[in-house]
């Protein structure tokens, strides 16, 4: 039998159709990998009894020819950012270890419903706030792919990081991801794996813990375009639990699939050719719009004015509201506590030993945006800048249908590298906050290796709830690129 960890979701579901494996045997076989790749640290909690009684559940449904759902029977690792229930969910913080919620998130129990098979929570920044899974207090991700002929460990990216390890690294099908301010773009790019932000709205942000509320979106990384529109499919749906979630069909993501992209117009945007941007990142730029224009596509040059203010709007906006929706860890209602000699005190112990140097410096950050006096000059000029770079992109889509930019700007990097100066880091989103700030869906696509031998990215932009050109367009990119380098050792 060939190795079932190396299907696709497409694959595998027809291998499932065809009788050619069970779900148990398919959920067995990663957990075998899962046990062999630990060195990675992609899992903080590993699920194998779920995972076993969904596998044998998803087998007996289809033994039975009852109704099968969209994921029947496909091994999947979640992100630890979705509360699941009565299963440990740390948001990779110290603050909430031990903390099982009593409830499920609505993507995962989406998921769920659809017969998806959980293999276990996966690491990730702490409380989703990084570029490199440093900062879990569960320890590095460490990414499966290696510079040729130099064993330095790489970071897989974040803050979806464990997401895109396990699934370059074949220990899941496909994950699920957050994404803020590019969580799922980025170590998608990394990883040389697929990853889709949609439209924030389409899928429900209950039960998912709050990093910034008017950012955040769920999404999946996966190891085909195909795959990921499978995943949001079955993640995706109006939830009357959040009010942000939009009461819209979920079209049939997989449907949109055609293969055709005669006619479209792919804008690209000038004010993305940025400073120190490297050869090689331009030249696969260019490649990019060469592949689209040969099937058909015609590429024009546009413009997004403020995209130099994205990234300052960002990290004013996104800890102003990480400091309001991190306040409630107080030692009462989750995971840790530390004793104090008063209550204020228990709170001031908590929350000092509960959150890391990171989350901290972001709490600091939130309050003072937000501080009367500095209300005014931050926080609110941050929110007008928020709504022209919006207007720069509904602006460019009166002329374009999608909007072509590299992912990241550099390859995975070292543990060490990028070190001492936050703002370097910061730098790792310069081509994804602006879509977050814009709530429009986002993809990042494999699209080439380095010179050193590492996967490099290119994300495609889309217009509000059209994910379905978005993913035809994407997937005439990933035919083009036909990306099938494999990490070593995988
Ligand atoms: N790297 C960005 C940050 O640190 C984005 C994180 C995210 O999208 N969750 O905030």
């Amino acid at each position: 039998m060939t190795d079932l960890t190396h299907l696709t979701i497409a694959a595998a579901l027809d291998g499932l159709a065809a009788k050619k494996f069970s779900a148990r045997e398919l959920a067995d076989a990663h957990l075998a990998k899962m046990a062999s790749l630990k060195k990675l640290n992609a899992y903080i909690t590993e699920t194998p009894d779920v995972a076993r009684a969904q596998a044998d559940a998803s087998d007996k449904r289809r033994a039975a020819g009852g109704k099968l759902g969209a994921l029947d029977g496909i091994p999947l690792g979640i992100k630890d950012l979705f509360c699941t229930e009565g299963v440990q969910t740390t948001a990779g913080s110290h603050i909430l270890e031990g903390f099982k919620p009593t409830y499920e998130s609505t993507v995962t129990k989406n998921l769920f419903d659809a017969g998806a098979v959980m293999l276990g929570k996966l690491n990730l920044d702490e409380f989703a706030m990084g570029s490199s899974n440093k900062t879990s207090y569960y320890g590095n991700v460490i990414n499966p792919w290696k510079r040729q002929g130099d064993d330095t460990d790489l970071v897989p990216g974040g803050s979806s990081g464990g997401s895109s390890a396990a699934v370059a690294a074949r220990i899941a099908m496909a994950a699920t991801g957050t994404d803020t301010g590019g969580s799922i773009r980025q170590p998608a790019a990394l990883t040389g794996t697929v990853g889709i932000k949609p439209t924030y709205g389409r899928c429900s942000r209950w039960g998912i813990v709050a990093f910034a509320s008017s950012l955040d979106q769920a999404g999946p990384i996966a190891r085909s375009v195909e795959d990921c529109a499978i995943m949001l499919g079955a993640m995706a749906g109006h939830d009357p639990k959040d009010s942000t979630s939009v009461e819209m069909a979920v079209p049939d993501f997989r449907k949109a699939l055609t293969g055709n992209i005669k006619g479209l117009r792919v804008g690209i945007p000038k004010e993305y050719r940025v400073d120190g941007m490297s050869q090689e990142i331009s030249d696969l730029w260019a490649k990019g719009a060469e592949w689209l224009k040969a099937q058909g596509a015609e590429i024009k040059e546009i413009s997004l004015p403020h995209t130099k203010y994205a990234l300052p709007t960002y990290y004013i906006i996104a800890p102003a509201e990480a400091s309001s929706n991190l306040a409630r860890y107080d030692g009462v209602r989750f995971g840790l506590r530390v004793p104090g000699n008063s209550l204020d005190e228990m709170y001031e112990l908590t929350r000092a030993a509960g959150f890391g140097k990171e989350v901290k410096r972001r709490i600091l950050i939130g309050t003072y945006v937000l501080s009367a006096g500095y209300y005014d000059a931050y926080y609110l000029q941050a929110q007008k800048v928020r709504a022209l770079i919006l207007k720069d992109f509904t602006d460019a889509f009166k002329d374009v249908d999608v909007i072509l930019t590299p992912s990241t700007p550099s390859a995975a990097f070292g543990f060490h590298e990028n070190e001492g100066d936050p703002v370097q880091m910061y730098l790792q989103d310069v081509f994804t906050v602006t879509v977050n700030l814009a709530g429009l869906p986002g993809i990042s696509v494999p699209a080439g290796l380095d010179a050193k031998g590492l996967p490099l990215g290119l994300q495609l932009i889309g217009r509000a709830f059209d994910e379905e050109t978005l993913l035809r367009s994407a997937q005439a990119l990933e035919g083009a690129a036909n990306f099938t380098a494999l990490p070593a050792g995988v």
